[in-house]
């Protein structure tokens, strides 16, 4: 002898002690044959306020209703067993998220009732929210730009602090080149954001190409601005650079339409060289590359402007 109880109080004892907690909805009616008394020490609704499937929709998060409804109904009407995350609201209302799992019984091919269990989720979606915001930081701590994937402003900033020891420590001329995309407002204006972003990752793709020594080291340092950092590089090799960013830019002839200086999209580049002693820190000298930058804009745009601050 095991017990006296019947094999229906041993299902209903264990059914109603288990964290899930265990619901019967029946298809036809639409309304709860049974939900477990555990719902109310979690949402806070007492056990017989669950009468109709409405009951559930009703305390549900707006944003999380339409899609479960949806994927619950239309999964449930083609005899799928499924699952579904959302967030239920208690009776104070706060919001829990839950993780509904979904068996359908079916009798002569017809669907006669849903049974399920709901799951606390909350801890699980905390950490995975926990998790989301964390990688977040790490993007923004990152060295590598996301949309082109070459190194980031950040990236530049380390690089650049590092070249500039060692320029001051060798003696030997550093170069910066700045580029700038020539009417890429208008780019982004005609042709959209999608076709901006792609664009930009063209244009980093193919200055990349430019320069290949170990240490030449090129980043995007904002929107449609790029760096071309050339350690070791006097001014003659940087305006060799220089000049083959703008061949290869045009060689790719991205049509730009909207551009006051050409139909293919073209660049304006700034290329400075000094040595190290000659300016008090690297980001007054990489300032005055964006002024050279600048005056190439003034001067047509579509080509560059040069200074050696070395004499
Ligand atoms: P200029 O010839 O004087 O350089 O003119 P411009 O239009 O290129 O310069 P401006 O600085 O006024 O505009 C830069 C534009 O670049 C603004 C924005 O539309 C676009 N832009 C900046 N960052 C991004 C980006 O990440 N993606 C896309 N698609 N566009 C960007
Ligand atoms: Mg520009
Ligand atoms: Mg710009």
């Amino acid at each position: 002898m095991y017990s006296v109880e019947t094999d229906s109080d041993v299902y209903k004892t264990l059914l109603e002690s288990t964290k899930a907690i265990p619901w019967r909805i029946d298809w036809k009616t639409m309304t709860f044959s049974y939900i477990g008394p555990q719902i109310e020490s979690l949402l806070g609704w007492k056990q017989d306020s669950w009468g109709g499937v409405n009951d559930w929709v009703e305390r549900m998060h707006p944003d999380d209703r339409a899609y479960v409804v949806e994927f619950c109904v239309s999964q449930s009407r083609a005899g799928v067993d499924h699952e579904a995350d959302y967030r239920a609201l208690t009776r104070n209302g706060e919001y829990v998220w839950i993780r509904d799992v979904v068996h359908v019984v079916r009798k002569d091919g017809e669907v006669e009732a849903l049974v399920g269990f709901m799951f606390d989720i909350s801890e699980r979606k905390k950490t995975e929210e926990h998790l989301l915001r964390l990688q977040k930081q790490l993007e923004e701590y990152s060295f590598q730009d996301g949309l082109t994937g070459i190194a980031n402003r950040r990236m530049f900033d380390t690089v650049l602090e590092r070249e500039w020891s060692s320029a001051q420590r060798s003696g030997a001329p550093l170069s910066v080149i700045v580029l700038d995309i020539d009417y890429f407002k208008q780019y982004n204006d005609h042709y959209g954001h999608i076709k901006g972003d792609e664009c930009l990752r063209r244009v980093a793709r193919t200055l990349s190409l430019a320069a290949n020594r170990p240490r030449d080291f090129i980043a995007r340092i904002g929107g449609e601005e790029f760096v071309w950092l050339l350690p070791e590089t006097d001014a003659e090799s940087a305006r060799l650079v220089a000049n083959k960013c703008l061949h290869l830019i045009r060689q790719q002839q991205i049509p730009h339409e909207f551009s006051a200086v050409s139909p293919q999209l073209s660049l304006s580049l700034g290329v400075g060289t000094t040595h190290a002693t000659q300016h008090t820190t690297a980001l007054v000298f990489v300032e005055q590359v964006d002024k050279l930058l600048y005056q190439a804009k003034r001067n047509g745009r579509m080509r560059a402007a040069f200074a050696d601050f070395r004499d």
